[in-house]
């Protein structure tokens, strides 16, 4: 009535991009998970910074990550409350390592969830969560056609 948003419309699985972030969000949206890399050490870093974290050099690229990885760790998740998650539930949230180094934090989707496994192979896969901002995220799905639904 006056714009106040209500607890039902409140959603906590958006960013807020920021000069360092949005590169990341732009490619997502055109169906590319981007990584950086050090051009003073070479390290393979995520999630986006403006200085290597082992180095603090400012010299950072992107880089387009294959999409392929394994699963490092996973949980699944079967109580939230906060919305939205809450009407995801069960769902795994994971911490997938891209085979460039770097460790992703994410949800395993399109799965049998008793099948999941650390080690598994997975793909990313992209999903538009919003319009209006309008975001799309980064997930991944088992590469292994037995754990594929
Ligand atoms: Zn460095």
């Amino acid at each position: 009535m006056d714009g106040h948003r209500t607890i039902g419309a409140m959603r906590f699985d958006l960013p807020s991009p920021d000069a360092t972030t949005q590169p990341f969000w732009d490619a997502c949206r055109d169906g590319k998970l981007m990584f950086q890399r050090c051009g003073t050490c070479g390290l393979a870093f995520y999630y986006p910074r403006p200085f290597c974290k082992r180095c603090w050099s400012d010299d950072v690229a992107w880089e387009v990550a294959s999409g392929r990885g394994r699963i490092y760790t996973f949980s699944v998740i079967h109580h939230n409350d906060l919305p939205p998650f809450n009407e995801r539930v069960p769902y795994v949230a994971a911490m997938v390592e891209l085979a460039e180094g770097p460790r992703v934090m994410t949800n395993i989707v399109d799965c049998d969830i008793d099948a999941l496994r650390c080690d598994q192979s997975v793909e990313v896969a992209f999903r538009e969560i919003s319009d209006d901002p309008p975001c799309t995220i980064a997930v991944f799905r088992p590469i292994d056609p037995a754990t594929v639904r």
